[in-house]
């Protein structure tokens, strides 16, 4: 395969429109929660399927961090979308169950979380059959967005996305209003709602043994957020988390963000709100202005 390096736009979607959220807010939340469990070690590392303590970082998520979320959740009285591979809805349908039975919104996340590689298009294209395949027989859902297994993309699969009846992404990292993709033909893609990657927990809590580094806690990440948070809303952008149930699930980080999401909601002006909702309000403003 030869790279085309040519200067360009590397993403050619027009620049985002003017964004009005609804009820008067100066800005909006979402909430994504991308329910990797043991995918997130095993998707682009087979051999550690044979690995009990490695994979036991995710097995958390099944054990203690779903229903813990879940219950943050419901005390504050919000919803969220849970970016849930195939693989993870199969093995553990009861967790995912319950997401599902407390109103949250289920994204697709691919099947076995496998990083998605431009040389590979084959293989990327059945992560996207097999996750549908697998949310159907399990939580009798079809996803309307997906957030890609370790934040890639490129353009044959951003086609096939849309092809699929996914009306938004949830990836890239080049705004902070949602805007419309398109290929370099013009023609149209997903909803793209960006995420900041200020609000990846993964960050800040969680490191192994593969992958040694330095752990964050209150005094480095609360603030971080707010801060992030206070600009984006004066801005009136939107504030997209990427959160794990295997890292925002552990005690002390549950505190964390209980303590952020407080903040927010105490802001008063802020919608929060699903992926589908926020493309649902997007495509609505996009058939307002006559696209
Ligand atoms: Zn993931």
């Amino acid at each position: 395969m030869t790279f085309d390096l040519s200067p360009r736009p590397l993403n050619p979607a027009p620049k985002t429109p003017k964004m009005i959220w609804p009820n008067g807010a100066r800005s909006a939340l979402f909430i994504g929660f991308d329910v990797d469990a043991e995918t997130a070690w095993i998707g682009n590392n087979p051999s550690n399927v044979d690995r009990m303590v490695t994979t036991s970082h995710g097995g958390y998520d099944a054990r203690v961090g779903i229903a813990k979320i879940l219950e943050l959740m419901d005390e504050l009285g919000l919803k969220a979308t849970f970016f849930t591979p195939g693989w993870t809805a199969l093995a553990h349908p009861v967790q995912c169950e319950a997401m599902v039975a407390a109103g949250h919104e289920i994204g697709h996340h691919g099947f076995l979380h496998k990083l998605p590689d431009r040389t590979k298009c084959d293989e990327a294209f059945e992560e996207i059959d097999r996750g549908f395949e697998a949310l159907q027989s399990a939580l009798g859902v079809r996803p309307v967005g997906y957030r890609a297994p370790s934040g890639e993309n490129f353009p044959e699969l951003l086609a096939y996305l849309k092809k699929s009846g996914i009306r938004y992404s949830s990836s890239f990292r080049d705004d902070i209003l949602p805007y419309r993709h398109a290929g370099a033909d013009g023609s149209t893609g997903p909803v793209e709602i960006p995420v900041n990657f200020a609000f990846d927990d993964w960050n800040f809590g969680m490191k192994s043994r593969m992958s040694p580094g330095t752990l964050f806690g209150r005094e480095a990440v609360l603030p971080l957020w707010i801060d992030e948070f206070e600009a984006t809303h004066a801005w009136g952008g939107v504030t997209t988390m990427v959160l794990h149930p295997q890292v925002s699930g552990r005690p002390m980080r549950w505190h964390i963000l209980r303590d952020f999401l407080k903040h927010v909601l105490n802001k008063g002006n802020v919608w929060i709100a699903t992926g589908a909702q926020i493309t649902s309000h997007f495509e609505a403003l996009e058939a307002a202005s006559g696209q």
